[in-house]
């Protein structure tokens, strides 16, 4: 198989690092890829979320099966003019994709198909509207733009002089962008929160191991949200029972609520849940691995990915076929120094070929590029370092031996992940 691979991160380059281990693959090309995938893929310098372009080079190269990572391609109906050609491609279409791409429309779906999640008070289309309803909202209450904000149009308004400040800088200045144009407001739910993965034709599903992602930037869960610090998967983070419950109250309703309202899915569906003393119920989707959670779900996989991927492009998942390695993984990510503010790139990074042939240990690269032989960073969040152990405290040890051998000049890297798991239960349990 000849395989394309869209995206640049860390999960594209987990996902080219699993698909290279299959027997079945014979090329991997990923656009536009990064320093790291250089070296296990070949790497196409086109704009993952470019439409137009990704068909030019799919015409041109001839793929059997195209994997979307990230959300843009997916919004912008990468998937859709894919499937009008009968091309095998993995990612659901443009329109299941608004799930993802906008808030209210995930949300009205979830009422529709009566899935738990936060009531909402209502959708607003300019911020006198707004003001107006936060009149008669319990504190704190949510306020999320509509669109995709790169993870920064979610805020938790503890008060009116708060709220008025983001909705302004949402909708007044447009500070996020488009999606900011329109806003939702909704109830604030309390718990612990857990995202929940699956992989579906549509039809059939099978969910991914159990993980969980640390967001904010520094220790203790303190500073601003990133794009990921870590992540961490075991077994023993989601007891049977709470598993089972997830399945029949949210993962099921929502697959027959895409089937009744026509909607095809096919792909990686992320469910963001928050475990509520009244039972989980959904806080957002995203239409594609999450990451830095996919490098931990990578990590333990021990099937065929292409030959998974495959079979969802063809509409005839056998879930019986996803099997894991016991044990634990975790993901430690090293970001440039200021990220997620401004950082610096361009430095040179040293101790990478000191992890080349550990086994159990994988640097998944995600913001480097590689200028003459030298590997440099390129972005905020700079490589996950992946590792797979026996226990969790084992696999957290391993993954941060193997960061401490790295360095590049600003490094900052959170000693936290996975040092507070416990297993997960519904509050009320
Ligand atoms: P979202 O992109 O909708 O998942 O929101 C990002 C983050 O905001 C979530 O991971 C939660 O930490 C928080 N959040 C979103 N909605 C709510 C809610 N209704 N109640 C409490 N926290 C929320």
């Amino acid at each position: 198989m000849k395989i394309l691979v869209l995206g640049g991160g860390g999960r594209e380059h987990a996902l080219v690092w699993k698909l290279k281990q299959s027997p079945r693959v014979e090329k991997i090309w990923c656009a536009p890829g990064n320093g790291g995938i250089a070296a296990d893929a070949e790497c196409v310098a086109i704009d993952a979320g470019d439409v137009g372009a990704t068909v030019a080079l799919a015409e041109k190269i001839q793929p059997d099966l195209t994997i979307v990572g990230p959300e843009l391609p997916l919004v912008n109906g990468l998937t859709d003019a894919f499937r009008q050609r009968n091309w095998a491609v993995v990612g659901p279409p443009q329109q299941a994709a608004q799930l993802e791409g906008s808030k209210i429309f995930s949300k009205q779906f979830l009422e529709r198909h009566g899935i738990p999640t936060a009531k909402m008070y209502g959708t607003y289309d300019s911020p006198a509207e707004v003001y107006d309803a936060l009149s008669s909202v319990a504190w704190p209450v949510v306020i999320k733009a509509d669109g995709l904000c790169a993870g920064k149009g979610v805020f938790l308004a503890p008060d009116f002089a708060t709220a008025k400040n983001f909705v302004q800088r949402v909708m007044e200045k447009n500070e996020l962008g488009p999606g900011g144009k329109r806003i939702l407001l909704e109830q604030t739910l309390e718990g612990e929160e857990l995202s929940f993965i699956i992989l579906t034709d549509g039809k059939q599903y099978a969910p991914l191991v159990p993980t969980r992602d640390h967001k904010r930037v520094f220790d203790g869960n303190q500073g601003p949200n990133t794009g990921g610090m870590g992540a961490y998967s075991s077994d023993e983070l989601l007891p049977d029972a709470l598993r089972e419950t997830i399945r029949s109250t949210i993962v099921e309703p929502t697959l027959r609520g895409l089937v009744a309202d026509g909607i095809p899915y096919q792909g990686f569906l992320y469910i963001g849940l928050m475990l509520t003393k009244s039972g989980p119920k959904v806080l957002e989707f995203n239409c594609r691995l999450g990451d830095p959670e996919a490098q931990a779900i990578l990590a333990r996989m021990d099937f065929d990915l292409a030959e998974i991927l495959s079979d969802v492009a063809a509409g005839h998942l056998d879930p019986s076929k996803l099997r894991w390695k016991p044990g634990s993984s975790a993901c430690v990510v090293l970001t440039s120094g200021g990220y997620p503010g401004r950082f610096e790139t361009g430095k040179k990074i040293e101790g990478l070929t000191s992890l080349d042939n550990i086994t159990g240990v994988k640097v998944l690269h995600a913001g480097t590029r590689v200028i003459s032989d030298t590997v440099v960073t390129n972005g905020g969040r700079v490589l996950g370092v992946t590792a797979v152990g026996e226990t969790l405290e084992a696999t957290l040890a391993f993954a941060y031996h193997a960061a401490a051998k790295i360095h590049f000049e600003g490094m900052h890297y959170r000693k936290d992940i996975g040092a507070h798991a416990t297993p997960l239960r519904a509050a009320g349990d």
